[in-house]
Protein backbone atom coordinates (compact mmCIF):
# COMPACT_ATOMS: atom_id res chain seq x y z
CA UNK A 1 0.00 0.00 0.00
CA UNK A 2 1.37 3.31 -1.18
CA UNK A 3 -0.57 6.51 -0.55
CA UNK A 4 2.07 8.93 0.43
CA UNK A 5 3.20 8.90 -3.18
CA UNK A 6 -0.37 10.84 -4.11
CA UNK A 7 -0.01 12.87 -0.79
CA UNK A 8 -1.79 16.09 -1.12
CA UNK A 9 -0.66 17.54 1.94
CA UNK A 10 2.72 19.23 0.11
CA UNK A 11 0.24 21.56 -1.61
CA UNK A 12 -3.11 21.62 0.75
CA UNK A 13 -4.31 24.96 1.97
CA UNK A 14 -4.04 25.28 5.92
CA UNK A 15 -7.51 25.66 6.43
CA UNK A 16 -8.07 22.14 5.01
CA UNK A 17 -8.74 19.54 8.09
CA UNK A 18 -6.37 16.73 8.23
CA UNK A 19 -8.82 13.88 8.17
CA UNK A 20 -9.73 15.93 4.41
CA UNK A 21 -6.73 15.50 3.26
CA UNK A 22 -6.63 11.98 4.37
CA UNK A 23 -9.53 11.23 2.82
CA UNK A 24 -7.91 13.21 -0.57
CA UNK A 25 -5.36 11.15 -0.52
CA UNK A 26 -7.03 7.62 0.03
CA UNK A 27 -9.59 8.70 -2.51
CA UNK A 28 -6.63 8.99 -5.39
CA UNK A 29 -4.86 5.91 -4.20
CA UNK A 30 -8.36 4.04 -5.05
CA UNK A 31 -9.58 5.91 -8.50
CA UNK A 32 -5.09 5.39 -9.93
CA UNK A 33 -5.65 2.09 -7.95
CA UNK A 34 -2.59 2.01 -6.59
CA UNK A 35 -5.18 0.49 -3.66
CA UNK A 36 -6.46 -2.67 -5.52
CA UNK A 37 -10.57 -3.32 -5.28
CA UNK A 38 -10.56 -6.09 -2.51
CA UNK A 39 -7.69 -4.45 -0.71
CA UNK A 40 -7.66 -4.69 2.98
CA UNK A 41 -7.04 -1.13 4.83
CA UNK A 42 -5.31 -0.49 8.15
CA UNK A 43 -5.75 2.39 9.76
CA UNK A 44 -2.87 2.11 11.61
CA UNK A 45 -0.56 1.68 8.28
CA UNK A 46 -2.71 4.61 6.80
CA UNK A 47 -1.66 6.66 9.97
CA UNK A 48 2.24 5.95 10.04
CA UNK A 49 2.54 6.32 5.99
CA UNK A 50 0.63 9.47 6.16
CA UNK A 51 2.09 10.54 9.66
CA UNK A 52 -1.53 11.48 11.48
CA UNK A 53 -2.93 10.01 14.16
CA UNK A 54 -5.30 7.15 13.88
CA UNK A 55 -8.28 9.70 14.52
CA UNK A 56 -8.76 11.80 10.91
CA UNK A 57 -8.06 8.39 8.95
CA UNK A 58 -10.98 7.08 10.87
CA UNK A 59 -12.79 9.94 9.76
CA UNK A 60 -11.96 9.73 6.50
CA UNK A 61 -12.70 6.41 5.82
CA UNK A 62 -15.70 6.93 7.33
CA UNK A 63 -16.49 9.88 4.65
CA UNK A 64 -15.08 7.31 1.81
CA UNK A 65 -17.61 4.51 2.93
CA UNK A 66 -20.38 6.83 2.84
CA UNK A 67 -18.84 7.60 -1.31
CA UNK A 68 -19.60 3.73 -1.26
CA UNK A 69 -15.43 3.80 -2.26
CA UNK A 70 -14.89 1.61 0.81
CA UNK A 71 -16.62 -0.74 3.27
CA UNK A 72 -16.36 -1.55 6.26
CA UNK A 73 -17.25 -5.01 7.76
CA UNK A 74 -17.27 -6.21 11.29
CA UNK A 75 -14.43 -7.98 12.52
CA UNK A 76 -12.96 -7.95 8.73
CA UNK A 77 -12.03 -4.45 8.67
CA UNK A 78 -11.96 -1.66 6.16
CA UNK A 79 -11.69 -2.67 2.04
CA UNK A 80 -11.73 -1.06 -0.71
CA UNK A 81 -14.85 -2.00 -3.10
CA UNK A 82 -14.43 -4.07 -6.31
CA UNK A 83 -15.62 -1.96 -9.28
CA UNK A 84 -19.11 -2.45 -9.91
CA UNK A 85 -19.95 -2.52 -13.72
CA UNK A 86 -23.61 -1.54 -12.66
CA UNK A 87 -23.00 1.42 -10.43
CA UNK A 88 -20.86 2.25 -12.94
CA UNK A 89 -22.97 2.76 -16.07
CA UNK A 90 -25.29 4.45 -13.32
CA UNK A 91 -22.77 7.00 -11.98
CA UNK A 92 -22.15 7.96 -15.57
CA UNK A 93 -25.45 8.04 -16.82
CA UNK A 94 -25.64 10.45 -13.82
CA UNK A 95 -22.41 11.97 -15.22
CA UNK A 96 -23.64 12.52 -18.40
CA UNK A 97 -26.93 14.48 -17.21
CA UNK A 98 -25.57 17.06 -15.59
CA UNK A 99 -22.59 17.51 -17.57
CA UNK A 100 -24.82 17.58 -21.01
CA UNK A 101 -27.43 20.34 -19.51
CA UNK A 102 -23.86 22.11 -18.11
CA UNK A 103 -22.59 22.01 -21.80
CA UNK A 104 -26.18 23.69 -23.32
CA UNK A 105 -25.71 26.34 -20.31
CA UNK A 106 -21.93 26.98 -21.28
CA UNK A 107 -23.36 27.47 -24.83
CA UNK A 108 -25.53 30.57 -23.52
CA UNK A 109 -22.31 32.42 -21.89
CA UNK A 110 -19.20 31.42 -20.74
CA UNK A 111 -16.57 33.19 -18.59
CA UNK A 112 -13.98 34.42 -21.00
CA UNK A 113 -11.42 33.80 -18.54
CA UNK A 114 -11.78 30.36 -17.89
CA UNK A 115 -11.96 30.09 -21.97
CA UNK A 116 -8.58 30.92 -21.85
CA UNK A 117 -7.52 27.99 -19.23
CA UNK A 118 -9.00 26.08 -21.40
CA UNK A 119 -6.84 26.33 -24.29
CA UNK A 120 -3.61 25.78 -21.38
CA UNK A 121 -5.52 22.96 -20.26
CA UNK A 122 -5.97 20.97 -23.57
CA UNK A 123 -2.01 21.91 -24.18
CA UNK A 124 -0.80 19.61 -21.35
CA UNK A 125 -3.61 17.26 -22.20
CA UNK A 126 -1.65 16.70 -25.71
CA UNK A 127 1.50 16.91 -23.79
CA UNK A 128 0.60 14.11 -21.18
CA UNK A 129 -0.15 12.04 -24.09
CA UNK A 130 2.63 12.58 -26.16
CA UNK A 131 4.34 11.31 -22.67
CA UNK A 132 2.06 8.38 -22.54
CA UNK A 133 1.30 9.48 -18.81
CA UNK A 134 -2.06 8.29 -18.13
CA UNK A 135 -2.04 9.33 -14.62
CA UNK A 136 -1.28 13.09 -15.39
CA UNK A 137 -3.79 12.81 -18.44
CA UNK A 138 -6.58 11.91 -15.98
CA UNK A 139 -6.25 14.96 -13.93
CA UNK A 140 -5.78 16.91 -16.52
CA UNK A 141 -9.29 15.48 -18.05
CA UNK A 142 -10.98 16.30 -14.73
CA UNK A 143 -9.90 19.82 -14.63
CA UNK A 144 -10.75 20.75 -18.08
CA UNK A 145 -14.08 19.42 -16.78
CA UNK A 146 -14.18 21.47 -13.62
CA UNK A 147 -13.16 24.13 -15.97
CA UNK A 148 -16.21 24.09 -18.39
CA UNK A 149 -18.74 23.95 -15.28
CA UNK A 150 -17.11 27.20 -13.46
CA UNK A 151 -17.15 29.27 -17.11
CA UNK A 152 -20.47 28.15 -17.23
CA UNK A 153 -21.13 29.57 -14.03
CA UNK A 154 -22.19 26.01 -12.14
CA UNK A 155 -19.08 24.63 -10.55
CA UNK A 156 -21.73 23.21 -7.99
CA UNK A 157 -22.36 20.85 -10.27
CA UNK A 158 -18.98 19.58 -10.23
CA UNK A 159 -19.31 19.42 -6.53
CA UNK A 160 -22.56 17.45 -6.80
CA UNK A 161 -20.81 14.31 -8.92
CA UNK A 162 -17.42 14.51 -7.04
CA UNK A 163 -18.26 11.20 -5.57
CA UNK A 164 -20.71 9.04 -8.01
CA UNK A 165 -17.82 9.84 -10.25
CA UNK A 166 -15.10 7.97 -8.35
CA UNK A 167 -16.94 4.78 -9.62
CA UNK A 168 -16.27 6.08 -13.38
CA UNK A 169 -13.03 7.23 -12.97
CA UNK A 170 -11.06 3.57 -12.28
CA UNK A 171 -12.78 2.84 -15.22
CA UNK A 172 -11.61 5.53 -17.30
CA UNK A 173 -8.28 5.11 -15.50
CA UNK A 174 -8.00 1.21 -16.77
CA UNK A 175 -9.53 2.92 -20.43
CA UNK A 176 -6.59 4.95 -20.56
CA UNK A 177 -4.17 2.76 -20.75
CA UNK A 178 -5.08 1.72 -23.77
CA UNK A 179 -2.62 3.56 -26.43
CA UNK A 180 -5.51 4.88 -28.67
CA UNK A 181 -7.73 6.27 -25.69
CA UNK A 182 -5.79 9.75 -24.92
CA UNK A 183 -5.76 10.65 -29.06
CA UNK A 184 -9.50 9.99 -28.87
CA UNK A 185 -10.28 11.46 -25.60
CA UNK A 186 -8.23 14.71 -26.77
CA UNK A 187 -10.28 14.95 -30.55
CA UNK A 188 -13.59 14.85 -28.59
CA UNK A 189 -12.44 17.44 -25.86
CA UNK A 190 -11.72 19.73 -28.95
CA UNK A 191 -15.01 19.09 -30.40
CA UNK A 192 -17.36 20.13 -27.01
CA UNK A 193 -14.97 23.40 -27.05
CA UNK A 194 -15.62 24.09 -30.79
CA UNK A 195 -19.45 23.53 -30.01
CA UNK A 196 -19.33 25.99 -27.01
CA UNK A 197 -17.12 28.83 -28.73
CA UNK A 198 -19.91 28.55 -31.74
CA UNK A 199 -22.50 28.95 -28.89
CA UNK A 200 -23.81 24.98 -30.53
CA UNK A 201 -25.90 23.61 -27.74
CA UNK A 202 -27.32 21.12 -29.40
CA UNK A 203 -23.77 19.90 -31.23
CA UNK A 204 -21.96 20.60 -27.49
CA UNK A 205 -24.56 18.51 -25.73
CA UNK A 206 -24.15 15.70 -28.54
CA UNK A 207 -20.22 16.41 -28.02
CA UNK A 208 -20.40 15.66 -24.64
CA UNK A 209 -22.68 12.81 -25.12
CA UNK A 210 -20.60 10.93 -27.34
CA UNK A 211 -17.51 11.54 -24.71
CA UNK A 212 -19.05 10.16 -21.70
CA UNK A 213 -20.69 7.20 -23.46
CA UNK A 214 -17.68 5.98 -24.85
CA UNK A 215 -16.57 4.19 -21.42
CA UNK A 216 -19.65 2.20 -22.63
CA UNK A 217 -18.05 1.34 -25.71
CA UNK A 218 -14.65 -0.15 -23.62
CA UNK A 219 -16.22 -1.92 -20.44
CA UNK A 220 -16.89 -4.95 -21.56
CA UNK A 221 -13.11 -5.54 -22.83
CA UNK A 222 -11.92 -3.34 -19.54
CA UNK A 223 -13.75 -5.81 -17.37
CA UNK A 224 -12.67 -8.86 -19.36
CA UNK A 225 -9.45 -7.98 -18.63
CA UNK A 226 -9.15 -7.07 -15.16
CA UNK A 227 -11.35 -9.82 -13.92
CA UNK A 228 -9.96 -9.64 -10.30
CA UNK A 229 -11.29 -5.70 -10.50
CA UNK A 230 -14.93 -6.26 -10.86
CA UNK A 231 -17.16 -7.77 -8.70
ZN1 LIG B 1 -13.11 14.20 -20.61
Amino acid sequence: MNIASHSFFKDAEPSTSVALQVERDLREAIISLSLKPGARLSEQEIADQLRVSRQPVREALIALARANLVEVRPKRGTIVVKISARKMMEARFVRESIETAVVRRACESFDPWVRVTIDENLVRQRAACAASDYTAFRKEDERFHIAIAHGAGCGLAWDVIADIKAHVDRVCNLQLRKAESMPRLIAQHEKIVEAIDSCNAESAAAAMHAHLTSILVDLPAIAAGNPDLFE
